[in-house]
């Protein structure tokens, strides 16, 4: 990756706590702070830490790590697709 793509791709990121209220909205739960493998490293982290690409018709989370997609969401006006397939594992706490 040149610089200039690497600064094009960091000028779009953002962090995963961008998609809070539309997480909570879905899950009824604060899930940036919940755990999450990423499938394709096993880097362990809060799902807030994973790099968050909102611009394009759905959402990206990437593993800081190795950049590989962890979760891609697409928001219709009446669904939600949530691909979770790039992830090992999210824990997710659950309420009591
Ligand atoms: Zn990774």
């Amino acid at each position: 990756m040149d610089n200039g793509n690497h600064e094009e791709i960091e000028s779009r990121m953002l962090d995963g706590n961008a998609m809070a209220g539309l997480l909570y909205e879905l899950f009824n739960t604060e899930m940036t702070i919940t755990s999450i493998e990423c499938g394709t490293c096993g880097n362990i982290g809060e799902l807030g830490s994973l790099w968050a690409f909102l611009e394009s018709p759905g959402y990206v989370l990437r593993c800081p790590a190795c950049q590989g997609i962890v979760l891609r969401m697409t928001v219709t006006p009446d669904e939600v697709y949530l691909d979770g397939r790039g992830a090992a594992y999210i824990r997710i706490p659950k309420r009591m």
